[in-house]
C-alpha cells in the first residue's frame, strides 16, 4: 500500500461520470451527476468541481481517470470491528439449517475479553484497511463484545485510534455474569460503565430486541447516554417487530438500524423523522442469516431517509464491502442503483450527522473512490467484481 501527500494540490481529470451528491452541480437528481468531469483536491479538501474542459491548471499533480467513474467515498455508518476470534462454525451450522439467535454474540465476547489490546488493535486496523480498499472512507465502529466496564472502555479506546465515529454499545446483550439479573446489567450500563465509556464515544447504541433489551431498558440506556452527551442510535426491528424504531424517532436518535420488520406506524414515524432519524439498512445481516430483507422501497416511497451500511461483525454479517451491500440492496430490496449509491454515501453521512463527507463539493473532505467502470451503476450491475481501482481519503491517495 502506498500513499501520496494530501497537502499538495491534485487535479483529477478525465472522469467519465462523477457522482457529487450535490443536485445543483449536475443532472440525475440527488446524485448531481457530472459527465466528463474534473475535481481539484487541495489540503485534503475539495477545492473545485466541474467539467474537465473548464478545470484550473497549475496543480502540483494530475491524475487521469481515463473515462472511469468517480463516486464519493462510502460512509459505512454501522460496524462492529473490535472483536477477536471468528464464528465460522456458527455460520456453517446456520447455513446447514439452524436459525440465528442473539446469544451467539457471547461467543465473541469470550474471545474478545481474552485478547490483548495489541491483538484487538491489529484486528480493527485490518478490517478498516480492508474496507478502505473497497472504497469506505468513513467507518463508524461500536464496542459491545466486552460487556464489562474495563473491556467496553478498552474497546472504545481502540476504536478511537481508527475512527472518530465511535459508539458505546455496552447494551449489545446482557453480559453472561448478569444472565439472572438483567436489571442489574442495565444499572451497570447506565452507571459505572457509562462513566468509563462516555469520554471515549460520540454515540450510544442499544440492541433493542427480544433476547437482548426491551423497550423500557433501551429507553433507560439511551436516555442515560444522552445525558452524558452521547447521541442515540438504535439496533431496531431486526429480528421481529418491536418498539425500537418508535423509540429511536421519539428520542431523536441519529439512526434506527436494520428496520427489517416494520409496521405501517414504524414506516410513518421514520418518514416523519426524515432528515433527523435515518433508517439504516444492513443487508449483509439478512444475507448471512438467510433472513428476509428489509423493504427499502416501502421506506423510500414513504419519504424516509435511507442509509446503507455493512454491519460488519463476525456473527451475522462478516462483510466489510459496501459495494456488496449496494448490489444486494438493488437486487433484493427494491432500490434503484442511484438510490443505493446515494444511501451508501450521502445517506451514511446523514446517519452520522456529517455534512463534510458523502458528497463531492467545494469544502467537503476529499474522500473519493475511482471505479474501474464507466458509471456507478456497475456497482450493482457487476456484483462481486472488485471495481474500486483507487481511493483518496482526505486527499491522500491509497493504492
Ligand atoms: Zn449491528
Amino acid at each position: 500500500m502506498t500513499s501520496t501527500s494530501g497537502t499538495s494540490s491534485t487535479l483529477i481529470t478525465g472522469i467519465g461520470s462523477l457522482v457529487t451528491n450535490d443536485p445543483s452541480a449536475g443532472s440525475g437528481g440527488p446524485l448531481g451527476l457530472v459527465a466528463d468531469a474534473a475535481v481539484v483536491v487541495e489540503h485534503g479538501r475539495i477545492a473545485w468541481v466541474g467539467p474537465a474542459a473548464a478545470a484550473p491548471t497549475g496543480t502540483d499533480q494530475v491524475f487521469d481517470a481515463a473515462g472511469r467513474a468517480v463516486v464519493p467515498g462510502f460512509v459505512d455508518s454501522h460496524s462492529h470491528l473490535v472483536f477477536a476470534g471468528d464464528r465460522t462454525a456458527e455460520f456453517n451450522a446456520r447455513m446447514s439449517g439452524r436459525s440465528y439467535t442473539a446469544g451467539g454474540i457471547r461467543t465473541t465476547v469470550a474471545a474478545t475479553r481474552a485478547a490483548t489490546d495489541a491483538e484487538l488493535d491489529a484486528n480493527v486496523a485490518r478490517y478498516v484497511r480492508e474496507a478502505l480498499r473497497q472504497g469506505t472512507t468513513v467507518l463508524e465502529c461500536k464496542s459491545g463484545y466486552g460487556l464489562t466496564v474495563g473491556d467496553e472502555e478498552r474497546a472504545l479506546r481502540i476504536a478511537g485510534r481508527h475512527t472518530d465515529e465511535v459508539t458505546y454499545l455496552g447494551a449489545h446483550v446482557v453480559a453472561p455474569e448478569y444472565a439472572d439479573d438483567p436489571a442489574g446489567y442495565v444499572d451497570l450500563v447506565t452507571g459505572a460503565m457509562l462513566d468509563a465509556c462516555a469520554p471515549h464515544a460520540r454515540w450510544v447504541d442499544v440492541f433493542c430486541e427480544r433476547g437482548a433489551f426491551d423497550g423500557d431498558q433501551a429507553r433507560a440506556i439511551l436516555t442515560a447516554g444522552a445525558k452524558r452527551g452521547l447521541t442515540p442510535r438504535v439496533h431496531a426491528n431486526q429480528l421481529t417487530e418491536g418498539p425500537g424504531v418508535q423509540l429511536a424517532v421519539e428520542l431523536g436518535a441519529a439512526s434506527a438500524d436494520h428496520c427489517t420488520h416494520l409496521t405501517d406506524a414504524d414506516v410513518a414515524a421514520l418518514a416523519s423523522a426524515s432528515g433527523s432519524t435515518v433508517a439504516t439498512l444492513l443487508p449483509g445481516a439478512e444475507f448471512s442469516t438467510r433472513a428476509v430483507y428489509p423493504d427499502a422501497r416501502r421506506l423510500l416511497d414513504a419519504g424516509a431517509t435511507v442509509a446503507l451500511s455493512t454491519d460488519c461483525n463476525p456473527g451475522s454479517s462478516f462483510t466489510s464491502s459496501v459495494p456488496f451491500c449496494i448490489a444486494v440492496a438493488v437486487r433484493e430490496m427494491g432500490m434503484t442503483p442511484d438510490e443505493a449509491l446515494w444511501s451508501a454515501t450521502a445517506g451514511g453521512a446523514a446517519a452520522l450527522r456529517r455534512t463534510d463527507v458523502g458528497r463531492v463539493a467545494v469544502g467537503a473532505r476529499a474522500d473519493l473512490a475511482l471505479l474501474d467502470a464507466p458509471s456507478h451503476v456497475h456497482l450493482a450491475y457487476r456484483p462481486g467484481v472488485p471495481l474500486v481501482a483507487a481511493v483518496w481519503s482526505a486527499g491522500v491517495r491509497i493504492s
